[in-house]
């Protein structure tokens, strides 16, 4: 930079005027901005796991779920022919996934026994959440392929998304940011819990 002072400088200095200033209480270096942050550390384990590509039941996050146990895979009820898990990318708390437990990527590709089964888990589920959260809605509903926004389209799952007034702020459409109130696991907990008493 011209102009800049020469000579050794300690690492992540930026060496600009007043920049000695810019400490907080613990005199630890930083330059203040306008900006707020969200510290959100167990974020990296999906930027880490990044957006993989799922082709078959060896790399379906869906199919791998009911092999591990309900509180490592989330997985908060197993019904016969399907399932019910939290959504790893909640876009509420309590937000779960009804899946059949076969790799198909349609709804037209299941039997009237899954199709039955999706279905009574859907609606218990609702009950389940009305019980641990009082949601005021709810958003019920399949995306059919990628273009139909499905992220993992090779196997069918229903979105349950429980809904309050006023959940949806600012976050989601300035920054593709959700905030969430909740750890997974305690919500786990509260739904699995409540399952078989509602
Ligand atoms: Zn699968």
């Amino acid at each position: 930079m011209a102009g800049a002072p020469s000579g050794p400088r300690p690492e992540g200095a930026t060496g600009a005027d007043g920049d000695a200033e810019a400490t907080d209480d613990f005199e630890l270096p930083g330059v203040p901005d306008s900006f707020q942050r969200l510290w959100t550390p167990y974020r990296m384990a999906y930027i880490k796991a990044g957006q993989q590509q799922v082709t078959d039941e060896h790399s379906c996050p869906f199919c791998r779920a009911p092999e591990r146990s309900d509180e490592e895979s989330l997985i908060v009820h197993r019904g016969e022919t399907a399932f019910v898990v939290l959504n790893l990318f909640p876009y509420n708390p309590g937000h779960l996934l009804v899946c059949p437990y076969r790799h198909v990527p349609n709804y037209t590709d299941v039997t009237v026994e899954e199709t039955a089964e999706i279905a009574a888990l859907s609606q218990h589920a609702m009950r389940v959440l009305r019980r641990t959260a009082n949601p005021s809605g709810f958003n019920l509903g399949m995306n059919q392929g990628t273009t139909g926004g499905a992220g993992i389209a090779a196997h069918l799952h229903q979105h349950i998304v429980p809904r309050w007034g006023g959940d949806g702020n600012f976050f989601p459409i300035i920054a593709q940011t959700k905030a969430i109130p909740a750890t997974l696991a305690d919500v786990r907990e509260q739904i699995a819990g409540a399952w078989d008493t509602v």
